[in-house]
């Protein structure tokens, strides 16, 4: 299709034209529709989505943007207060977005939490399939925006809500084959440093500040925009194989050739049979015209039912595969690359106030897969915890990031989650199965991932990220005066 070279494009998706200067917006922007919210001193607290993690925040600043304003330097004036303000009372700062981490590393003890919600895509470069994003950009915005230009994200999580700049933070990945994490696409950065000096950085500019922010959750600058690379839109029809679980590495290897664009795999949960068999979806290309990017579609909204009787019921448990690889998989039909992976997560919600859910993930060369299948099989049904869902996905070597959990070859991801009830019983239960899965994780050159609960020890955290001292040593020549805090921070690389 026809691209122009430049288009510009703000907010939820509309293509304005090809533009001509960087910023495309009101020829006089105002203020008019930004928020800067900063209720004064009051007594406050901030959660994320464990809904575990409640903790005091001096305060709490949502920095909103109009779709079509384009911001320039009030944005970065607004961060330099926040710093400012907070270093003359030694109080810490922590930049975010739709805080879907769930173990505090979003939030500030005592300090100035900031959300950036601000929807700009702009530069939309069709020869190099690169665009600029601000940071609090959610993934819903970047694939509307993409779409009418026949592009689409290079790599991004399984759900559509989160900010494009926290993804690089957090280093997220999907089900997009063969790459590695989503910094392996992001070509640059734009970076408020902790004493409000603005960086660019990339692999051959600042290239150790790059590695250290991709991953680094927000530790080492505040983000403000990125560059960040798509691939084309496709039209992908998926097949299913079951097997045993057995069999799924070696499967899962031979897709990662470059030929299959999209693929996952998943485990059946039911007790009699826990882990036993496996299932592989993959999405390869078809001829026909490419449909705009819907939302969830009919197969999410109707599995979420099913999803949702699982816990305490093995019976479901066992149709639910049974639906999932028979007529669910009968069902599904071609979908576009972009509207597979615009799901929200509210797709997902339990609605249920006395029980939580709470993902694991865990990464593993694909020759030690049965390894860690067999210490799943003995660890996790031995627990009271309910495990809804597993699925697998493909992630490459990841050489750049400083807190990389695929340092040395491809891994194979296994995504947990589970429904915890909102007890200090069960807290306590999780906390030892996560650390028993950790240590067979770790025993197999495997690593953990970092957004969810903190309950690793320094040690396994230690042992997991090789270079977290570096990582930290870092930290404290950039942010000598500790200004970008959180409970990563706070909990682990404080200590190391
Ligand atoms: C339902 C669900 C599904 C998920 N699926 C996946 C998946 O498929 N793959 C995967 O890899 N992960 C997945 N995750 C984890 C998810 O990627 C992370 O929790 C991610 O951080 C969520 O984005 P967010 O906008 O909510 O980030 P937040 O929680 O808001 O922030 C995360 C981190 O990024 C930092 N940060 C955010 N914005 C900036 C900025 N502008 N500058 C500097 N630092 C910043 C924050 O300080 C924080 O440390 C999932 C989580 C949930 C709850």
């Amino acid at each position: 299709m026809a691209l122009t070279r430049r288009a510009a494009l703000f907010g939820a998706g509309a293509a304005v034209g090809v533009l001509g200067s960087r910023w495309m917006g009101p020829q006089n922007p105002s203020l008019d529709g930004v928020k800067v919210i900063m209720p004064a001193g009051e007594a406050k607290t901030l959660n994320d989505a464990s809904l575990l993690s409640e903790t005091p925040v001096f305060r709490h600043t949502v920095i909103q943007g109009a779709p079509d304003l384009a911001p320039s330097t009030w944005l970065f004036d607004a961060l330099r207060k926040e710093l400012a303000e907070a270093a003359s009372e030694n109080r810490p700062v922590n930049l975010s977005a739709a805080r879907h981490s769930m173990g505090g590393q979003s939030i500030p003890r005592d300090g100035h939490a900031i959300t950036l919600d601000m929807p700009a895509i702009f530069d939309v470069d069709s020869d190099t399939g690169t665009y600029r994003a601000l940071a609090g950009t959610r993934w819903h915005q970047v694939i509307a925006a993409l779409d009418p230009l026949g592009l689409s994200p290079k790599v991004m999580q399984s759900n559509a809500d989160f900010g494009v700049a926290s993804t690089f933070s957090v280093n997220a990945h999907g089900w997009p084959m063969p790459f590695g994490p989503m910094g392996s696409t992001v070509r640059s950065v734009q970076m408020m440093l902790a004493d409000g000096s603005l960086i660019t950085a990339s692999r051959s500019e600042n290239a150790d500040l790059f590695g250290a922010a991709m991953g680094g959750y927000g530790l080492i600058g505040l983000i403000t925009e990125l560059e960040v690379e798509a691939v084309p839109n496709q039209l992908l029809e998926p097949t299913f194989q079951t097997m045993p679980a057995s069999d799924f590495a070696a499967a899962f290897v031979k897709t990662a050739d470059g030929s299959v664009p999209m693929a996952y795999g998943r485990l059946n949960i039911d007790r009699e049979g826990f882990f036993d068999d496996a299932m592989l979806v993959t999405y390869r290309p078809i001829a026909g015209d490419i449909p705009p990017a819907a939302g969830s579609g009919f197969l999410s909204k109707a599995s979420r039912a099913i999803f949702r009787a699982q816990p305490g019921n093995e019976w479901v448990k066992r149709r639910r595969w049974g639906i999932e690889t028979g007529i669910g998989a009968w069902l599904a039909g071609a979908s576009s690359r972009s509207s597979l992976m615009n799901e929200p997560v509210i797709t997902l919600d339990d609605r249920d106030p006395t029980r939580t859910d709470i993902l694991h993930e865990y990464f593993v060369s694909p020759d030690r897969f049965g390894d860690f299948v067999a210490a799943a099989k003995a660890i996790i049904p031995g627990s009271y915890q309910e495990l809804l869902n597993i699925t697998l996905r493909w992630v490459a070597e990841d050489p750049v990031s400083m807190l990389s959990y695929a340092p040395s070859g491809p891994r194979i991801a296994s995504v947990l989650l589970f429904s915890q009830e909102m007890t200090a019983r069960a807290e306590a239960d999780m906390e030892r199965m996560t650390r028993q899965m950790i240590d067979a994780v770790l025993a197999i050159g495997g690593s953990y991932y970092l957004p969810y609960r903190p309950h690793a020890t320094v040690d396994q955290f230690r042992r997991c990220y090789g270079g977290a001292e570096e990582f930290a040593a870092l930290k404290r020549r950039v942010d000598p005066g500790l200004r970008l805090r959180n409970a990563l921070w706070d909990n682990y690389l404080a200590k190391v």
